[in-house]
């Protein structure tokens, strides 16, 4: 007998498991509409070519070592994402009350800012949208969190944002509440508030206060642009509210499995900024001790070195009109077969995803009959979409939905 028998099995982390089934599958016409990565126009990942160059010039250069990072990480990583996120006319950065702790991926950065806040400040409640990217409740809940709410969010008989019962929720919400915002390409729905609505949300978590934790995972792939995408955060800084932002670098840079993030924060003043930085940095000593290096240094490379920098734009553009593309061309496919239902909410979603709308039922006819995996949601990954597979998934759906 082992002392670990008695330990329950936890259910399968349901995106991973997801592929590891498309890929055990051998039909020749599957699709994987739900792991949340990049794919190119042939279904492959996409090794950025910036990226590429960048390695290249690291494996060849004689002054680089395996030395460990500080504990807060790389000082000019962290530099370069605050300016990044901010912009560099920030008002926060000059004043020098913005600064950023190199964290794990966004994920890293999230548990982080969360340990913080349980720990530190003794925030127990946490809100997020209803649905949210699914490790946020664990997240949260891991770092000592037990209160956990959630605020409307997806109307999903009119496929769009609930915006009253979203500001409802949080005029609710007790002091310090912390509310996690998906700060653009809201997963897993897609669908992000217009400006005006974020005034509106901003105002409430400043008259309520509440403290806001922005979650920024796709940076430039809303709309192609990294400065409108960071609209909400600069927003916030303008506004001047003290928040955190859990920046992560795995899809616009394609680097999911280097993990590199940022915790990032703004803060009222110089002395509270470097007081947050010097307790962070004592427990990421208690947690992963110091960072890794290489994704981190491709990062500041890439920001720092202008010509580098522009190409790496290009490929965002490139990564977020394929994504545009695919959206339009479903879409149309879905009108074309006269598919029941609207769906014109496929186009109005921004970055990676698109929830369909699809019910449990019709999901499980699609990975049963078609070999098309996605989300119990409904939510796909646009990505897996390519002008090859798209008459097939489209065909699939008009099924599902008319069966
Ligand atoms: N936040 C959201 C909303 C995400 O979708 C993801 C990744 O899927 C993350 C955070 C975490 O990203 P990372 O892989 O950098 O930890």
């Amino acid at each position: 007998t082992s002392i670990f028998g008695e330990l329950e099995v936890p259910a399968p982390i349901e995106v991973f498991a997801l592929t590891a089934a498309c890929n055990e599958d051998t039909h020749p016409h599957k699709v994987n509409l739900g792991v949340g990565a990049y794919r190119t126009e042939e279904g492959k990942p996409w090794v950025l070519p910036v990226v590429h160059s960048a390695e290249n010039a690291m494996a060849n250069d004689p002054t680089l070592n395996h030395e460990y990072l500080p504990v807060k990480g790389s000082p000019e990583y962290c530099k370069s994402v605050v300016q990044l996120l901010l912009g560099s006319d920030s008002k926060a950065i000059s004043d020098g009350r913005a600064g950023a702790i190199q964290a794990l991926g966004g994920t890293g950065a999230l548990r982080l800012g969360a340990d913080f806040l349980h720990t530190l400040l003794k925030y127990n409640v946490f809100y997020t949208s209803s649905p949210t990217w699914g490790n946020h409740l664990g997240v949260f809940k891991h770092a000592g969190f037990t209160d956990s709410r959630q605020y409307k969010y997806w109307d999903n008989e009119k496929r769009c944002l609930d915006f009253e019962g979203l500001k409802a929720d949080l005029m609710a919400a007790p002091e310090n509440a912390v509310i996690v915002l998906h700060g653009v390409a809201h997963n897993p729905t897609g669908m992000d508030p217009t400006q005006d609505q974020w005034k509106e949300i901003a105002a409430i978590i400043k008259e309520r206060k509440l403290f806001p934790f922005i979650d920024l995972a796709y940076q430039g792939f809303a709309t192609g642009s990294l400065e409108a995408d960071s609209w909400v955060p600069r927003y916030f800084e303008k506004e001047g509210f003290e928040f955190f932002c859990a920046q992560s670098f795995s899809k616009n840079f394609g680097l999911y499995n280097e993990r590199v993030g940022a915790l990032t924060i703004v803060s009222a003043n110089a002395a509270a900024l470097q007081k947050i930085l010097a307790n962070l940095e004592i427990l990421v000593r208690r947690t992963w001790s110091n960072p890794p290096s290489h994704g981190a240094r491709v990062v500041a490379t890439i920001l720092n070195n202008p010509s580098l920098f522009n190409e790496w734009n290009q490929h965002i553009q490139t990564m977020a009109n394929r994504v545009l593309l695919m959206r339009d061309l479903l879409f149309k496919k879905l009108k074309a077969l006269g598919t029941p239902g609207k769906w014109d909410h496929i186009t109005k979603q921004t970055g990676m995803f698109s929830y369909t709308g699809l019910s449990p039922n019709q999901v499980n006819y699609l990975v049963k009959e078609y070999h098309i995996y996605l989300l119990k949601s409904g939510r796909i990954n646009m990505c897996g979409i390519t002008t090859k597979n798209v008459d097939y998934v489209a065909t699939a759906i008009h099924e599902a939905v008319t069966k």
